[in-house]
């Protein structure tokens, strides 16, 4: 390891860049001794032959990781979820580096497991991990949802098979006090958008009057805002997703939930254009910057919904908005709602800037681990 990586190492960041390493005797996804300059052990990682993060370390003791290493990070990471009093039956159980299981995403849904092995060490491990779960969990059925594009960095192929037991296509879950049906075959994501959890449980809080659900998916802030509201209107791009509100909302009783397949910045720029009013508005628009070359445009896009949704929002009404693109922080984030503001010629106040929910945790020395923003805007 070089000195450069040495020090990155001291700030607690698990991840090491190739041109930090200096001699490499591993092969694709082994668990390493990694040592310094003067050949000090520094402790053990996993290794990927492909990425440019060639080494995510796991822990800086001199003892190699075995079962028992890998048996006790699970349990943490399950204990971690039950300190937390989740009002739900889906959450993520294991968030990769932010539960020091660099590469590994284990989300709950129900009684069943949904594993995602993101990196070559994760994706060998998978089978040891697969019993351990099993050993710690009792689940009816463990899917490996092995398709993201990013297993290709590390040149896995994609693939989704069901690992233990048997998982449905269909699955009921309960958040808060909505039911959604879930399919972790081909759902997005791993079937829900999980790390929006508690602000979806926020919207239902400040929700009321006419509201307007922007990139709805099935639906999971329309549903839980539907009973303090008059009625919903829920937009995607996707003809099947809008069936899937609809469905969500027939099983909940929500009869004031429309849903409409529709491009979001085609609708907002139509309900502005009519003089169409709304008290709350969410959006929650995918990526837009998938990379940091694609920030600036990405940020124009951010501005371009917020700008549109602060120009419809009634007085007093409140906008929930977010960004998941981890290459638009905070403060850029910020910088574009006040330029949106200030364009729309409304004056808003911050009422709450959110993060991901509590289940997907931010490793506090590695930046990356936070993405996603959430911020609570009130039109005065
Ligand atoms: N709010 C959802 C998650 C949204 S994910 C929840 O809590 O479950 C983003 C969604 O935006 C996806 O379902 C995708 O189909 C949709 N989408 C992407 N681009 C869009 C666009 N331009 N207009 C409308 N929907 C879009």
């Amino acid at each position: 390891m070089t000195a450069r990586g040495e020090r990155r190492l001291r700030t607690g960041h698990p991840w090491i860049y190739r041109s930090d390493l200096r001699r490499v005797a591993a092969g694709p996804g082994d668990v390493v001794q990694v040592s310094g300059g003067d050949r000090r052990p520094l402790g053990y990682g996993l290794y990927s032959s492909r990425s440019v993060i060639a080494l995510r370390m796991l822990t800086r003791r001199d003892a190699r990781p075995g079962a028992a290493f890998w048996r006790a990070r699970l349990e943490a990471a399950i204990r971690y979820r039950e300190s937390l009093d989740i009002d739900s039956t889906a959450y993520r159980l294991v968030h990769g580096e932010g539960d020091r299981l660099p590469g590994l995403v284990v989300d709950r849904y129900g009684d069943a497991l949904v594993v995602q092995a993101l990196t070559q060490a994760t994706d060998r491990l998978l089978p040891l991990i697969g019993e351990l779960l099993v050993e710690l969990l009792q689940p009816a059925g463990i899917l490996a949802r092995n398709d993201p594009q990013v297993r290709a960095l590390e040149g896995l192929d994609r693939s989704v098979e069901l690992r233990h037991g048997s998982v449905p296509p269909e699955i009921e879950v309960r958040e808060g006090a909505i039911r959604h049906v879930v399919d972790p075959w081909q759902g997005q994501k791993t079937g829900l958008f999980l790390d929006q959890r508690e602000n979806r449980l926020a919207a239902a809080r400040y929700a009321r009057g006419r509201a307007f659900d922007g990139f709805s998916y099935t639906g999971g802030f329309a549903l839980q805002m539907a009973p303090a509201c008059d009625e919903v209107e829920t937009v995607d791009v996707s003809e099947s997703v809008a069936a899937a509100v609809t469905r969500n909302a027939e099983r909940n009783g929500a009869a004031n939930v429309r849903s409409r397949a529709a491009n979001v910045f085609d609708a907002l720029r139509d309900h502005d254009r009519k003089g169409e009013r709304f008290d709350t508005i969410v959006l929650d628009p995918p990526a837009f910057a998938k990379n940091r070359g694609a920030a600036p445009r990405a940020l124009a896009g951010y501005k371009e919904i917020n700008l549109r949704a602060l120009r419809i929002l009634s007085p007093g009404g409140t906008l929930l908005t977010s960004s998941c693109s981890y290459h638009v922080d905070e403060p850029a984030f910020a910088r574009m709602l006040a330029e949106a503001a200030a364009d729309a010629r409304a004056d808003v106040r911050v009422v709450e800037r959110r993060l991901q929910s509590r289940d997907h945790p931010v490793l506090a020395t590695a930046p990356e681990t936070s993405y996603l923003k959430c911020v609570v805007l009130r039109r005065m």
